[in-house]
């Protein structure tokens, strides 16, 4: 491998049935188990309050878990104190030291874990140099744009070399421009140093952009793990499915079964498709707005709807067609057939594309 400066101590983080209860009522965790790889990026994924910072604080040992344990490269670190755990963290608010310089503020970390000040200097050198501040070496906080004390923070923590990065919602301090950048930017790192990182955030598009794999969490539980295209493509409940992207969620009846072809009736339409697990009567059929296929002629197996509102925004056209099973949300590419309000559609919905859950 490349010689950074600083390397990569990757290693795997298990959590088994772990579970946090805060004053002894509030369960903000819920009998968790999950496996991290070393050198994966895994974001911890879910609405406000779904226990994601708890997790990654128990990561940290900066929270106790109430039971269950937690192994780090092998180790059982379930109670150890975060001191004794060689993992990094970098906080949303950045935590930067105001009265030390960038250079101080990388430095410190170093110095107090017993490295010499000249070894110090030269790995808090290739540290600014990986996220490109060494010409900023001098400053203080105050004196950087949030996107520079954010690089700063991550440099601090990248020193260490830790078994473990955290990021606790590293960007919701950086307007959206910024967010791109410093996301593809973390993402870099964490490739070329092959790091293990677990990551927070509750922005959808920020996870599907920068991981390996997501743990969707929702009220202390896991709704389901899996890869950025997985989840999207494969939602196994629908709370899954509108959080990550737009869905609709159309009632349907699952009817007989031949081999491995189903019959799914959808409204006074008849579907046939492979290998679903649902099981027969009623059940919901999950399909993404850009999935299906509008077209302004009947033709067989579609449904029909009327265009209700149809928004230009730039490269898609979003529509709001009724139907006589409800609203159903479209998007098209600009450069394709438009459609105008009050307009007869027909909608036809790719069988592989279509995900059945039972009701
Ligand atoms: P957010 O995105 O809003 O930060 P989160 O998913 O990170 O939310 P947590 O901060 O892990 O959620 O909180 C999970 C649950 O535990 C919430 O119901 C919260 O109110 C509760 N909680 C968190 N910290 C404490 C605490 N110190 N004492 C009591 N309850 C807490």
């Amino acid at each position: 491998m490349k010689d950074f400066g600083v390397k990569s101590n990757a290693a795997e983080v298990v959590f088994k049935n772990v579970t946090k209860i805060y004053g002894g009522q509030s369960v903000a965790v819920d009998d968790i188990s999950f496996h991290i790889k070393a050198g994966e990026l895994v974001t911890l994924l879910g609405p406000s309050g779904c226990g994601k910072t708890t997790t990654l604080r128990m990561i940290a040992g900066l929270e106790a878990v109430s039971s269950g344990s937690i192994v780090i490269g092998g180790v059982d670190v379930t109670h150890r104190p975060a001191s004794d755990r060689d993992v990094s963290m970098v906080f949303q608010s950045y935590a930067l030291f105001p009265h030390k310089t960038v250079f101080e503020n990388v430095c410190y970390g170093l110095l107090f874990s017993g490295y010499s000040k000249a070894d110090a200097e030269d790995k808090a050198n290739s540290g600014l140099d990986l996220v490109g501040l060494v010409h900023l070496k001098n400053r203080y906080p105050s004196e950087l744009s949030g996107g520079q004390q954010q690089r700063v923070a991550v440099a601090r923590a990248l020193v260490l070399e830790p078994q473990v990065l955290l990021f606790d919602e590293p960007l919701s301090n950086l307007d959206a421009k910024l967010r791109r950048s410093v996301r593809d930017e973390i993402r870099d790192l964490q490739l070329r140093l092959d790091l293990t990182v677990v990551y927070v955030t509750h922005d959808q598009e920020e996870a599907l952009a920068v991981s390996d794999r997501i743990i969707v969490m929702d009220e202390g539980n896991i709704s389901q793990i899996g890869s950025p295209r997985d989840l999207y493509e494969r939602p196994e409940s629908l709370f899954v499915a509108n959080f990550i992207g737009d869905s609709n969620v159309l009632p349907c009846v699952i009817g007989t079964t031949k081999g491995t072809e189903t019959i799914i009736k959808i409204g006074n339409l008849k579907l046939k498709l492979n290998n679903i697990t649902a099981q027969a009567g009623t059940a919901s059929a999950l399909i993404r707005p850009e999935h299906i296929a509008l077209n302004p002629k009947k033709t067989m197996s579609a449904l029909a709807g009327t265009i209700d509102k149809a928004t230009y925004i730039g490269s898609k056209v979003e529509y709001n067609i009724s139907t006589a099973i409800g609203s159903v949300f479209a998007v098209a590419q600009s450069d394709k057939q438009e459609f105008e309000v009050g307009q007869p559609v027909f909608l036809k919905f790719p069988a592989d594309k279509l995900n059945i859950l039972s009701a």
